[in-house]
């Protein structure tokens, strides 16, 4: 589309964006209009009008999509793990190194990349479910919350919103029947916190922090995690249930794994889904990551609360954890999003195309999720799971925009409103988060020096090399319990 012109308005100012199509509610509308008030929100909304000298012009766009499951460090394990197969053991230990490696400062630089290749991806939000805290004994960093605030600043710095799930990891596994949990191996001591009212007061002390250093941005909301059902023992779970405001978004890992629902099952007579509901905590504030083995009673339990479902396409078919039901969860009255998980897929486009490709292989239909459907998982799903709001291109919603060419290789002929079905991050062309220009044609634009997430990447990487991790504990070589080891 040569119609949409250059970038004569400067990227970080916050001018009208004028898009010669943009998909609404899953439909493409003509020639509209976008203006945004101060905070970066849509002010108005104008069809069928021709753009004004000043508007920045862009072809067809939908909302920006909100990644709504990212572990970031878990990029450096891209292309890295595949020489052997093996399984999720052999995974997890390259996973424990990694995570070894990391100070603030190599995991502030390793953020910036990934979060700036989520920008030019077409990935505007992000949910960053963070559980590395401390230093790899355990003890905190000299400055306090180093780890949180190197990952909240490298977001505000690339310009992608975060909402950052910190994490409460507090147990290696649920341990035996009748028994205590077991506790947290070597390598995950830098998770920790001690117990609940340990990950509460940091929570806490953590959510200050933010705001005092963070407040002018407006892109970084903090929202919490429990890891897993079986690293926060129910007890715990249920102090952090009531010692956390009700608004804020709240996500944990559910049942990647058939032996995790066993395990859960020997210890507490409940499917993790179960454990949930006893406690009260199924419901709209609520996100599920990878809801893959689930009972009909747990379908139907997470449908009626309206918890939203994060389904991690790319991540589980790279780990083999199986195919969630996800149209069954969204016919029960469960929302839908998607996450990139590991990051050794950053590709919007991707996710929803392996949401339905999952299906489709499943079910012998095709057509299982609509378009509409799939774009607004990734766009209006996403967001609602980060706590992010309504997001829709109306007035009142943030104006982030991701620009996707329609004359490429993949989408030349398509309808643009199955977009979602041919595109790739790959025909992502600009990328717009509160109204102002923040990524085009894959540089970062809202950097100091406008930059690539390669060249960043390729500096977090010779740093990292070698440099860290001799010094650190070496990695459990066995699981002593691997069923309860599922989620990374
Ligand atoms: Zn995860």
């Amino acid at each position: 589309m040569s119609i949409t012109g250059g970038t004569a308005v400067p990227s970080d100012v916050r001018a009208p964006v004028w898009a010669a199509t943009a998909i609404v509610d899953g439909r493409p509308i003509d020639r509209v209009r976008f203006t945004a008030d101060d905070a970066g929100r849509i002010a108005t909304v104008e069809r069928g009008v021709d753009p004004q000298a000043d508007d920045r012009r862009l072809g067809t766009v939908v909302p920006g999509m909100g990644n709504a499951h990212s572990h970031a460090f878990h990029r450096l394990l891209r292309g890295r793990t595949h020489a052997d197969g093996g399984d999720f053991w052999q995974w997890r230990e390259a996973m424990y190194a990694a995570a070894a490696s990391l100070d603030p400062e190599h995991y502030g630089r390793v953020a910036r990349a990934v979060f700036g290749e989520m920008l030019v991806c077409g990935w505007t939000a992000v949910g960053e479910f963070h559980y590395v805290h401390h230093q790899a004994d355990g003890t905190p960093y000299p400055t306090a919350h180093a780890m949180e605030l190197a990952v909240a600043e490298a977001a505000a710095e690339i310009g992608i919103r975060l909402t950052l799930l910190d994490t409460a990891y507090l147990a290696s596994g649920l341990g035996p029947a009748g028994g205590p949990a077991t506790p947290l191996l070597a390598e995950q001591l830098a998770f920790g916190d001690g117990d609940a009212t340990g990950w509460l007061d940091r929570w806490h002390g953590l959510r200050a922090a933010l705001s005092a250093s963070l407040d002018t941005t407006g892109l970084v909301t903090l929202g919490a995690a429990l890891h897993s059902v079986r690293a926060v023992p129910v007890e715990a779970m249920r102090t952090i249930l009531t010692g956390l405001p009700e608004d804020v978004p709240l996500h944990v890992h559910l049942s990647e794994q058939p032996q995790e629902n066993l395990d859960t099952l020997a210890k507490t007579g409940r499917t993790p889904t179960g454990v949930l509901a006893a406690l009260g905590a199924l419901d709209p504030r609520i996100s599920l990551v990878h809801a893959t083995h689930l009972t009909d009673a747990d379908i139907t339990a997470i449908g009626r609360s309206g918890a939203t479902v994060v389904m991690c396409p790319t991540t589980e078919a790279d780990l083999g954890d199986g195919i969630g039901p996800a149209r069954r969860l969204a016919d029960t009255g469960a929302r839908i999003a998607v996450g990139s998980d590991q990051n050794a897929v950053v590709d919007p486009l991707l996710e929803l195309r392996g949401l339905e490709a999952g299906e489709r292989l499943a079910s012998g239909r095709r057509g299982r999720f609509s378009p509409a459907e799939l774009l607004e998982a990734g766009t209006a799903g996403g967001y609602r799971s980060l706590g992010l709001g309504r997001h829709t291109l109306a007035v009142g919603d943030p104006l982030d925009l991701v620009e996707v060419s329609t004359s490429s290789l993949r989408t030349t002929g398509a309808d643009p409103a199955q977009l979602a079905l041919v595109a790739t991050a790959s025909d992502v062309e600009r990328v717009i988060v509160g109204g102002r220009l923040v990524a085009e044609h894959g540089r970062l634009l809202a950097t100091p020096q406008e930059t690539t997430p390669e060249q960043l990447l390729a500096v977090a990487l010779t740093e990292l090399a070698g440099s860290r991790g001799a010094d650190r504990p070496a990695p459990t070589q066995t699981a002593d319990h691997p069923a309860q080891e599922t989620q990374p």
